[in-house]
């Protein structure tokens, strides 16, 4: 039977040098509100504009009862090279491929694995216009990942509670995973 400590060696690979399992009953997720409250802040525009991000992504107590449903988190990190920090086409363009290297991923987990939750960084960047706009339905149901913050995910508590690397070094752009399962 595969388990999912037998991908992490193909989840490593040069976009992802970090990936490991951790047990979230020593190490809970930390979800709360307050995260969404940063997403009204609406830094990267996505708010109230995209499928995976809040409102349109769910209720807040519903995403929480989801996460809680799972004992069992693989982390992983994209790393990419960037020149400047304010070079919004390349962060763009760091973001759509942190986004498939999460979809690589989910094709990795094994079937035996069952009921589980894919989480990725930033809201879905799929389609150059989400249709939440529209307020039309998602496009590519089975493509778009809704991000951990989405959920209420504290990932910088989260990261370092855990000693897992967190801020971008100067050059580099760093994004989260997440495979929640039991
Ligand atoms: S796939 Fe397209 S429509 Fe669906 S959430 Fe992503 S950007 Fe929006």
């Amino acid at each position: 039977m595969t388990r999912m400590d037998d991908i992490i060696d193909k989840v490593l690979n040069d976009e992802t040098r970090y990936a490991a399992i951790l047990d979230l009953t020593k190490t809970p997720l930390y979800c709360d509100e307050m995260v969404i409250r940063y997403c009204e802040n609406n830094a990267c525009g996505k708010y109230d504009a995209n499928w995976t991000c809040p409102p349109g992504v769910g209720k807040f107590e519903d995403c929480k009862k989801e996460i809680e449903k799972y004992s069992k988190v693989l982390v992983f990190r994209s790393e990419y090279r960037i020149e400047k920090w304010y070079d919004y086409q390349r962060t763009e363009e760091t973001l759509a491929l942190h986004q498939a290297n999460v979809r690589r991923v989910r094709d990795l987990i094994p079937e035996e694995i069952g009921d589980h939750l894919v989480l990725s960084g930033g809201g879905c960047v799929y389609c150059k216009e989400c249709a939440y706009i529209r307020r039309e339905p998602c496009k590519y149901p089975e493509t778009a990942i809704p991000p951990v913050e989405a959920y209420g995910i504290d990932i910088f508590r989260f990261t370092m509670k855990n000693n897992i690397k967190y801020g971008s070094p100067e050059g580099e752009m760093y994004y989260f995973g997440m495979v929640l399962f039991n």
